[in-house]
């Protein structure tokens, strides 16, 4: 308290008695921006999301298209305003933002209105500041006077009120604020609808806004990339790179998803009986926007039932990794990764590949970059064989066939084997965003071995890094030499 009164209220009354200069301000107060967004109560549960761009300064006011998600039955009682904007019209429905950001879970079309405000709207009280902007608004925007008196009771209607504000420290641009106008008692006659206004919060959900904690990652909108295998291994690289960004996934596999997988699949129970595509398809729609994704159920090998037609599994994997920016394997298996490393190289893409041992015990992340004096992945093989990379570690268990698995699987649990998908999808990135200006900075290395246990106790994974040169005694870079 003594020092609060010694040393910090000084300093308060100066800045705030109007003479301070502005650096002596600037001196003592948190450099944070404080829009009145940051301040209001708001709806519980509830948001709009916006995109990055505001309407034009010369229009003042129009109507909103929004995507909401569907009020639970019983729920009239609740606001519940939880979506995506999809357009901002002018008066007369021409759109004048539109916002591709959509997301299954929102599907039901709402309108609602938008008005642009000189200045941050005026609040008097924590309690009534709800009741005070509408009041100060409704004058404005007579048509949502016209849409209340004709709407029955639960009905709601969602206004954004855009204005300038400080969004970051002595910064001013577009900040959204969202009323929500719920009926609480339906016009009649002379009677006007009473109602109850809620704050709703915007989210800033642009391309722009949404990489603000993580700009590096830019370059990723436009990058595709095939993964083959959606295992232990391959799903977490997935739902990485869509966190990250990717424009694109083509995703193989074949399998479909048991309860018992769930120990090391980043998905839980709710896909069990799924195939592993459409689950991963499912999920990485329902929550990043930017990312879309395709996928065959393809057991690459497996000869095709005579007479089926259409494309052979090769046709369809070649289209693919042709029209992607990288290949990722982690189908664990050696013959898919030989075949998949050849075809990488044929179509000349990157090819990250990932594997994990007995146990989860250790692992081994690699690339191939497609650089003229990098080695191949028959090179890293050879290395691995005579000993100048080492072995990861591998707990040596014996293989399990769990009931209803048509084939054996190995021990180990998604906390160990995460270590290394981890790895693989940092790998990816940084191979995808090489050369782009200000993209994720690139790896120093091209092959990772690891180890996440030792003699049985689980250690902070050790990895040791390796260059992968052109080896002379590869028949494969000889030949292409
Ligand atoms: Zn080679």
């Amino acid at each position: 308290m003594a020092t609060l009164v010694k040393e910090q209220l000084p300093a308060i009354l100066e800045v705030n008695g109007g003479s301070a200069a502005p650096e002596s301000v600037a001196q003592v107060e948190d450099h944070v921006g404080e829009p009145l967004s940051s301040f209001l109560p708001y709806a519980m549960d509830c948001a709009v999301i916006v995109p990055d761009e505001t309407p034009p300064m010369d229009v003042r006011s129009g109507r909103l298209g929004l995507l909401l998600r569907a009020v639970p039955p019983g729920g009239t009682e609740r606001c519940l305003v939880n979506g995506v904007i999809a357009s901002i019209d002018d008066k007369h429905n021409k759109p004048l933002v539109t916002f591709t950001a959509e997301l299954p879970p929102f599907v039901v079309r709402s309108n609602g209105f938008w008005l642009r405000l000189e200045k941050r709207p005026e609040v008097s009280s924590f309690e009534t500041a709800a009741s005070d902007v509408f009041h100060q608004i409704e004058g404005a925007l007579p048509e949502l006077v016209k849409m209340l008196s004709g709407a029955k009771r639960g009905d709601v209607v969602a206004v954004g009120m855009v204005y300038p504000d400080e969004v970051s420290w002595r910064h001013s641009a577009d900040d959204w604020v969202f009323l929500a106008i719920r009926v609480t008692r339906e016009a009649k006659r002379s009677r006007n609808a009473e109602v109850r206004a809620e704050f709703v919060r915007a989210d800033w959900g642009g391309k722009q806004a949404w990489l603000r904690r993580a700009p590096f990652l830019a370059p990723m909108f436009d990058k595709a990339a095939l993964v083959v295998g959606l295992g232990s291994l391959g799903a977490p690289v997935c739902l990485q790179l869509a966190g990250a960004g990717i424009g694109k996934l083509e995703l193989v596999d074949f399998d479909n998803l048991q309860v018992g997988n769930t120990v090391r699949w980043p998905l839980g129970w709710q896909y069990a009986g799924f195939q592993k595509t459409g689950a991963l398809a499912a999920h990485i729609a329902n929550e990043y926007p930017y990312t879309s994704v395709d996928g065959a159920n393809l057991r690459i090998g497996n000869p095709r039932a005579p007479g089926g037609g259409g494309s052979s599994d090769y046709e369809i994997l070649r289209r693919m990794a042709t029209e992607v920016d990288i290949v990722i394997d982690a189908a664990a298996s050696h013959r898919v990764s030989h075949f998949l490393a050849d075809l990488a190289r044929e179509v000349g893409k990157p090819y990250v590949w990932l594997t994990t041992t007995h146990g989860a015990a250790g692992g081994i992340v690699g690339r191939i970059r497609r650089t003229s004096s990098q080695g191949c992945w028959h090179c890293f093989l050879r290395n691995l064989g005579d000993k100048t990379f080492r072995l990861p570690a591998d707990a040596g268990t014996d293989e399990i066939q769990p009931g209803g698995c048509s084939q054996p699987t190995f021990i180990g649990a998604g906390i160990d084997s995460s270590a290394i998908s981890n790895l693989a999808s940092r790998l990816a990135v940084a191979t995808l965003c090489s050369g782009a200006d200000g993209g994720y900075p690139d790896f120093t290395w091209d092959v990772a071995i690891a180890d996440i246990y030792r003699e049985g106790i689980p250690i902070a994974p050790e990895w040791t890094t390796y260059d992968l040169a052109v080896r002379q005694d590869c028949p494969d870079c000889s030949v292409q030499a």
